[in-house]
């Protein structure tokens, strides 16, 4: 399937796996063949403030809700918690923020399933005595709804025995994420995995990874920050990376001179030969910093290749698939790491993440992450054709019909307005009178003062 059919489909609420049928096409029970899956993320204190028969029928009377992804895991607060501080409030609910928010399971741990892991299995304390998917299960079955645990990876450094599977970056120090490869973070996720599988009659799972590899990570190629993560270099990659006759040596000295070259540039340096030469002369001399990204990558898509195998030996019948990040959306260095075709080898389902924020102020600082460094040599604005793969209709209107670009479109190309004007865009419009006065002139007329014809 074409990525933009793929998108297509998403976006219409019908997702490439068809719950209604098993591997084998026999009939998977409480599913229609028919029905497209027409889902929402959800957390447990919706149904704590609201209640949750009322969530449930709000669901299905406002959006034909039919399919919940029910937030049971996480230590963060996207996904599980209220709305952010200086947001506002939502019209329903209750009108408070939870700035305490700490996170964990939010259904009940078993904890014969995490003996091969050092991470403790908490439960979260936002709601004692409160099991999320013991709640809404049955409540979402006399609904007809499809309920799919969705966990995903976010932890805190303070979550006991964490320490003991964190990612190590370049320099020595733990990044506060957890190493794909660590044993205690793989366990973890299959201890989980397999929990929730065996003790909840649940349809299926979704877990999902936002982050990204460490030559992605030293070019900021996403919304978030600039230059940090750059790992992992903890003892199991480094014997991962032996195995693969890397040199660990030329990794870290390549990862070094990388951060150099990305401070450099964001401090406003320019190098003689462009920003964009004197990084392919790093990648050309270290070709470690692209099998570093691999081994990264490695690990993760491990992780799925790992939780899938469970998933099926566990309960063959139930559905497995991934939320992938919507850096997807903007950064095409991400998306060159997501391939969907190598994704369905050990995916039920792919849970594509797009909405609004994408398209304005987070594809906007993409754009500044990378300007600041990679495409240092262009303007801003040039640095969003080769990262957003347009749409051939906006607004079911075709591309030659959308609105110009300082109107905006909520789902169109972003305003060039979106970037704070300064000396990378200064250049555009001046134009000289070279035939009579030298006259410039920023408001491109068609002809100066003197008369005499304006040329660029
Ligand atoms: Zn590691």
């Amino acid at each position: 399937m074409e990525r933009r059919d793929f998108v297509a489909a998403v976006a219409a609420g019908v997702a490439r796996w068809d719950p209604g049928a098993s591997p084998r096409g026999q009939p998977r029970r409480r599913h229609t063949a028919d029905r497209p899956t027409v889902g929402i993320q959800v957390g447990a204190v919706s149904f704590v403030d609201e209640g949750t028969d009322k969530v449930l029928d709000e669901f299905r009377e406002l959006a034909t809700i039919n399919t919940l992804f029910l937030a049971t895991f996480t230590y963060g607060r996207g996904i599980a918690g209220r709305q952010l501080r200086g947001q506002p409030l939502p019209d329903h609910g209750a009108q408070a923020y939870d700035d305490d928010f700490r996170g964990g399971n939010f259904a009940t741990p078993h904890p014969q399933y995490y003996r091969e892991t050092s991470i403790v299995p908490e439960k979260a304390p936002e709601h004692p005595g409160y099991d999320v998917i013991a709640d809404v299960l049955p409540a979402a079955r006399r609904r007809g709804m499809r309920l799919y645990c969705w966990f995903e990876d976010v932890f805190r450094r303070d979550v006991p025995g964490f320490d003991r599977a964190a990612e190590i970056d370049l320099h020595g120090a733990s990044t506060g994420l957890a190493c794909h490869r660590n044993p205690n973070t793989r366990n973890f996720w299959l201890g989980l995995a397999e929990d929730y599988l065996r003790s909840y009659d649940v349809d299926g799972l979704m877990w999902g990874s936002e982050r990204q590899g460490p030559l992605d990570n030293a070019l900021a190629a996403s919304h978030g920050g600039g230059g940090n993560g750059i790992g992992c270099f903890c003892p199991h990659c480094l014997d991962a990376a032996h195995r693969a006759a890397i040199d660990v040596d030329r990794a870290r000295e390549g990862y070094l001179a990388l951060e150099r070259w990305a401070t450099a540039l964001r401090a406003g340096q320019r190098p003689t030969d462009g920003a964009f030469v004197t990084f392919w002369r790093l990648l050309v001399k270290y070709p470690e910093l692209l099998a570093w990204e691999r081994l990264w990558n490695e690990g993760l898509n491990d992780t799925y290749r790992d939780l899938y195998r469970l998933a099926k030996r566990v309960a063959p019948d139930k559905g497995i698939g991934w939320h992938i990040w919507h850096n997807n959306s903007f950064s095409p260095f991400y998306r060159a790491e997501q391939d969907y075709a190598e994704f369905a080898r050990y995916s039920d389902f792919l849970k594509v993440v797009m909405y609004n924020n994408c398209g304005g102020p987070r594809l906007a600082q993409y754009v500044r992450n990378a300007h600041a460094t990679l495409f240092a040599d262009l303007t801003p604005e040039q640095v969003l054709p080769p990262t957003v793969s347009r749409p051939t209709t906006c607004c079911a209107r075709p591309v030659a019909r959308w609105p110009a670009p300082a109107r905006g479109c909520a789902s169109g190309p972003v305003s060039t307005s979106t970037f704070p004007r300064g000396r990378t865009t200064r250049r555009r419009s001046r134009r000289t009178c070279t035939r009579r006065c030298g006259q410039r002139s920023k408001a491109a007329p068609t002809a100066c003062s003197c008369r005499a014809s304006i040329r660029r």
